[in-house]
């Protein structure tokens, strides 16, 4: 398996501002808030309880079970019962036994480009292959049901469905996802639809949940979520899948072979927050908004840089094409890969190439940090590619 690359380039910068030196990070996919205080003291008080110190049932605390499927109805209409929840150690691992559990060895993915570092890995991991379907700035990085069904074989089973996206923040019209979940249904297809910036919505952008769109679909789809992005949780762990009875049930057998339950202190917490009301996360999208206009205006001035504006998440997703075999600092970058190592060399900020996402000529900048390191860091590559010679 390769490093997760968002993970290793976010590493190298912790490493230099660790030595001293003066590394602004927009390779992050995290928000930079804390965790809303309500939530702490719920964890405070559950280390504090014996209950907690215990095993608990695998598939995770039964109220908290319970309450992820009261907010899923809440937030995206999709009624689930509690037993097709499984609280899962973040996104991420619910995403390897989602993967896992649909997957036979030689089954195709489908996963629509730029995607995220982690799908064709857990893809691979569980014995299936990863079939990238390309997509670019014309669509917005929208992909469409003629390139999916160009990439269809006999052996596809999945579809990745993501908005909305990491890396690219596209958010999916209601009428495109009608078209892919029906285009989905038709083929006999399962999607996993990860929804976990569902609340990272920006201008008209709506997020909409894929099996509620195309009801047809809610017995082959799998959503993945959790309390990470919408909570300022990452460092918590917690997240779900929910599926169809019998993929969950699989799923949760998978999990009590492996890592049994989820840390009880992090499951009250995330009882706290999908029980609480969303608050928290209106008064950062508002900050995320604000950071995200700020950035791709400054980005969208820097000569041969260009940058659709993302309506969710928190990254922009930059074309930096027209900077490669440029002069840049002495040197002359043939990649994004060469590019982002020539920015965190001499302008002291880390980017993600677009390598990392199947997307060689752009590269990622999360806009989850201060306003004011956020200006200083656009500003260092304003100066730094300003100076970009043919
Ligand atoms: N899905 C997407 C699209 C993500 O960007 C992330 C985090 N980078 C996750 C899932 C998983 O998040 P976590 O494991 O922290 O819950």
């Amino acid at each position: 398996m390769t490093e997760s690359a968002t993970l290793a380039i976010d590493a190298r910068a912790k490493a230099l501002r660790a030595a001293g030196e003066d590394v602004i990070g927009f390779g992050a996919g995290e928000p930079d808030f804390p965790t809303p205080p309500a939530i702490v003291e719920a964890a405070e008080a559950a280390c504090r309880d014996p209950r907690n110190h215990r095993y608990t049932p695998a598939a995770g605390l039964p109220e908290l079970r319970q309450a992820i499927a009261a907010k899923t109805a809440r937030d995206s209409g999709l009624v689930v019962e509690p037993s097709q929840v499984l609280v899962t150690n973040g996104g991420k691992h619910a995403i390897y036994n989602a993967f896992a559990t649909l997957l036979d060895p030689g089954d195709e993915v489908l996963v629509p480009a730029p995607y995220w570092t982690t799908y064709p890995e857990s893809i691979a991991l569980a014995g299936g292959a990863a079939v990238t379907v390309a997509t670019d700035q014309s669509t917005g990085f929208r992909v469409g049901v003629e390139a999916l069904e160009a990439a269809r074989g006999p052996r596809t089973k999945v579809l990745v469905f993501v908005s909305p996206s990491n890396p690219t923040g596209a958010v999916y019209r209601r009428e495109e996802m009608e078209t892919i979940g029906r285009w989905a249904a038709e083929r006999g297809l399962w999607v996993l639809t990860d929804e976990i910036y569902e609340h990272l919505v920006y201008g008209d952008a709506v997020h909409h949940s894929l099996p509620v769109v195309v009801p047809e679909m809610v017995d082959r789809c799998v959503v993945v979520n959790g309390v990470a992005k919408t909570y300022a949780m990452t460092g918590w762990r917690v997240g779900w899948m929910i599926g169809p009875p019998d993929v969950a049930a699989a799923a949760a057998n998978l999990q009590s072979q492996s890592t049994s339950n989820v840390a009880n202190v992090s499951q009250r917490a995330a009882l706290a927050a999908v029980g609480g009301d969303l608050a928290a996360v209106a008064a950062m999208r508002e900050a995320f908004d604000r950071r995200r206009r700020l950035m791709v205006g400054m980005l969208n001035q820097i000569p041969l840089v260009s940058c659709v504006e993302p309506e969710g998440a928190f990254y922009a997703f930059p074309c930096m094409a027209g900077l490669l075999g440029c002069s840049i600092g002495g040197q002359r970058p043939a990649s994004t890969l060469e590019l982002a190592e020539v920015i965190l060399g001499r302008a002291r900020v880390a980017i993600v190439p677009g390598e990392a996402f199947g997307a060689p000529g752009y590269a990622r900048l999360s806009y989850a940090l201060a306003d004011d390191a956020l200006m200083e860091g656009v500003s260092r590559l304003a100066s730094l590619l300003g100076e970009a010679r043919a």
